[in-house]
């Protein structure tokens, strides 16, 4: 018996959210005294499948056929519970993330397993029932899963676990999967990156700018905060809907849920729609020139001011540090 954890590449290398999940199929391995196996699909480098074994994993089995090199979501889904089945995996492991929220709930219908989709929590493991706690109602709520079946697919939230390193030797096996055709008949032909800026969900920093920057033209000093921070830029939702920002960006309810470290809200009233998509933040700094802002109710920290008159002053003071 072992824990099986799925870990996200692009472009050959493994994602952040990946290296996480990793370590949170570690820490189970921990609980349950199970080792943790790797599976890797796709093209990935051999630096990388290697540097996974720092993260605790004993052995990664490499999956790399041709047909695979691009996300086929029902593929994968039966790839991953083909290596589920021959390692006798009792615990699968993804991230919650785009592809992660498709593939979970296919692998556990594949496996007529219980589902934890969105985990926030290490399970509480009492017997076969473990307790795994979500984030529910876009943040408002804290949902308490019960899983009772004796396989368990566990899909865990981007940023909500650090990725810690634990030294193990590991194995590399490279296996051949029995993809059937059902199985690739829809298939992705080609990816081109349109950007090469930090993704919105994989972010540590996030500085998200609203309605208070008062035109697009404004945006300069917005990206040029995020690019001396590392951050990813975000925006409220009447910025895209005005075309000031591209949809991607969008926060909130009706668009992306972030957890970043370090969310940056600048000119943004905090709106219960846009807090439903930054609550899980760990911190957030919150810019507005209006004291009574409702955002300034769940920022760490605030300041009252001008946002024209104080993120050209950031932008100097971290640029000195
Ligand atoms: P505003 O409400 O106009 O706030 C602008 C803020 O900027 C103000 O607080 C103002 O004090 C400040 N400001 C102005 N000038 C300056 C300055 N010079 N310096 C510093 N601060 C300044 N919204 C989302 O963001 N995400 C969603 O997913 C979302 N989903 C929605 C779903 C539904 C069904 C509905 C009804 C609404 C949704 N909304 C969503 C909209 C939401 O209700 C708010 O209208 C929106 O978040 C407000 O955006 P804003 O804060 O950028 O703009």
């Amino acid at each position: 018996m072992a824990i099986l954890v799925y870990i996200e590449n692009t472009a050959g290398a493994f994602k952040k959210s990946g290296y996480e999940a990793v370590s949170y199929a570690k820490a189970i391995g921990d609980l349950t005294g199970q080792p943790v196996h790797a599976l890797s699909i796709g093209k990935v480098d051999p630096v990388s499948l290697q540097h996974i074994g720092r993260y605790g994993v004993s052995k990664v089995v490499e999956v790399n056929t041709e047909q695979l090199h691009q996300f086929v979501n029902q593929a994968y889904a039966a790839v991953i519970a083909e290596v589920a089945k021959n390692i006798q995996a009792t615990t699968i492991v993804l991230s919650n993330s785009f592809s992660g929220k498709g593939l979970a709930p296919r692998v556990a219908v594949k496996l007529d397993a219980a589902l934890a989709d969105g985990a926030i929590t290490l399970p509480t493991i009492k017997g076969d029932t473990w307790e795994i706690k979500k984030s529910a109602f876009s943040g408002k709520a804290i949902a308490t899963q019960e899983l009772t079946a004796p396989v368990k697919v566990i899909a865990l939230t981007p940023n909500t676990m650090e990725a810690t390193e634990a030294q193990t030797t590991v194995e590399i096996e490279t296996f051949q999967p029995s993809v059937s055709a059902t199985d690739l008949s829809t298939i992705i032909k080609d990816i081109v990156q349109a950007t090469d800026k930090i993704p919105l969900p994989e972010a540590n920093i996030v500085v998200s700018a609203g309605r208070g920057l008062k035109g697009p033209e404004n945006w300069r000093m917005i990206e040029e905060l995020a690019d001396v921070l590392g951050a990813a830029t975000a925006c409220s939702k009447p910025v895209s809907d005005a075309g000031w920002r591209p949809h991607e960006e969008h926060v909130g309810q009706t668009g992306l849920a972030v957890s970043p470290n370090l969310y940056i809200a600048i000119g943004i009233s905090g709106a219960i729609q846009h807090l439903a998509g930054v609550s899980s933040s760990k911190t957030i700094v919150v810019i507005n020139n209006d004291p009574e802002a409702p955002f300034f109710k769940v920022a760490d920290y605030g300041i009252v001011g001008d946002a024209f008159d104080i993120v050209p002053k950031l932008i100097d003071a971290f640029k000195a540090y």
